[in-house]
């Protein structure tokens, strides 16, 4: 057996279902392996690497601040978390301010204390959440998580969490009580396979929140940071939260995450009432300076509108041509395709030929590649990933 492997085997606990060989080197959309094989990323980072592997601005940043000030506690000013909150306003809301903290979960873990905090001199303690979503690990993220395979052994979670179905106006609606302090959704939800909402769904939500006194929260831990091909996937669906969080892309790969309030909301937490040790640190916000930076001088945006459509035509003709799909589904450069049987074998197959992609839900295969890849790297992907679909599909 390999000997990392088998060091992950002895040391390592068992919480992940890992495959594929032992990654050494990542250079945009390819990661290599220890016997210098050349892997073709399509899902780099579960959504992280917006801008594939080792992006050289963003690591030269990274190196330069590591060498200069790694991290000061938040009880004492340095530039780049300023700096960093005041681009991700100016990007969203104009006015507003920022949380800093370390990853997806922790950003909900901020956005639902601030929703219990806004609620509770109202007595509002309830929060809705949606079926199907994806929220993170930590209770009160997984509590919002409302899938029986994950909330499974941890029960009891948090009180206070209803959930409605995702999409449907009414269904949320029939939870709403005057204890409802704020609703959680994801606009396109990610790891419940790329289900994404409807503009007019999301406006009867917003009115619905505005008139009722409940803090619309976005999750974008996933669509945020260009996935959609806008900055901000509510900026996709025309539709403003109250609030949103970020992580996923926001460093590129540095783990980093966020919540973006808007004016109105901008004062609930408090001094004391919230805090992060590493949150928004220097090392981790320059990071973030040099993704929100490469994302303008490359043009990212307008490389995945570019490549959303290619990717529509590609993925919706295959769609015709194999029985096998049962849907394919997608915006920007986050996409769908959802087999009629369990896809584990296309994805095996796709690594035996170097290509990393990636299963949900066991039928939904996730196409999410870097937000900055090239035509040819993106074609070479979309063949090798056809060519995959239809040997399953003569199966
Ligand atoms: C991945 C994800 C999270 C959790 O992020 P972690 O960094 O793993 O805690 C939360 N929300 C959404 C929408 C996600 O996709």
């Amino acid at each position: 057996m390999n000997k990392i492997k088998k060091t992950f085997d002895d040391y390592v606990m068992g919480t992940y279902t890992r495959t594929g060989p032992v990654f050494v080197k990542g250079k945009g959309s390819y990661l290599f392996d220890e016997d210098k094989n050349k892997y073709l990323d399509f899902f780099p980072g579960w959504g992280v690497g917006i801008l594939g592997h080792a992006h050289a601005a963003v690591a030269k940043d990274i190196a330069t601040q590591a060498k200069q000030l790694i991290h000061v506690p938040n009880n004492l000013y340095s530039p780049n978390q300023a700096l960093c909150a005041k681009e991700l306003i100016k990007a969203s809301f104009k006015k507003g301010k920022v949380f800093f903290c370390n990853s997806g979960a922790e950003s909900v873990e901020a956005a639902v204390k601030l929703a219990k905090a806004y609620g509770s001199d109202k007595k509002k303690t309830e929060i809705i959440a949606m079926k199907k979503s994806f929220h993170g690990r930590t209770i009160g993220a997984l509590s919002c998580t409302v899938q029986d395979q994950k909330q499974g052994p941890f029960q009891p979670l948090l009180k206070g969490i209803k959930s409605a179905e995702f999409g449907d106006f009414e269904s949320f609606k029939a939870q709403v009580t005057a204890k409802t302090a704020a609703v959680i959704l994801e606009p396109i939800q990610g790891e419940g396979g790329v289900n994404i909402a409807t503009k007019e769904y999301l406006q009867k939500m917003r009115e619905f929140c505005t008139n009722n006194d409940i803090l619309l929260i976005f999750d974008e831990v996933q669509t945020g940071m260009a996935r959609t091909g806008k900055m901000f996937a509510y900026q996709y669906f025309g539709v403003e939260p109250d609030l949103f969080t970020l992580s996923k892309g926001l460093g590129a790969g540095f783990p980093i995450g966020c919540i973006v309030v808007s004016e109105k909301f901008e004062t609930v937490l408090k001094p004391g009432m919230h805090a992060s040790t590493f949150g928004g640190s220097p090392l981790a916000t320059a990071a973030v300076l040099a993704v929100l930076k490469a994302i303008k001088e490359e043009k990212v945006l307008a490389n995945v509108k570019k490549k959303e459509k290619v990717m529509a035509k590609r993925l919706n003709a295959l769609k015709k041509e194999c029985s096998c799909i049962k849907d394919v589904r997608g915006v920007g450069l986050m996409w769908a395709v959802e087999l009629n049987d369990n896809a584990k074998p296309v994805y095996d197959e796709l690594m035996t030929r170097k290509m990393i992609t990636n299963v949900s839900h066991n039928t939904v295969m996730r196409v999410m590649p870097a937000l900055n890849i090239n035509d040819k790297d993106f074609d070479k992907g979309l063949s090798m990933f056809e060519a995959a679909i239809r040997n399953f599909d003569q199966k």
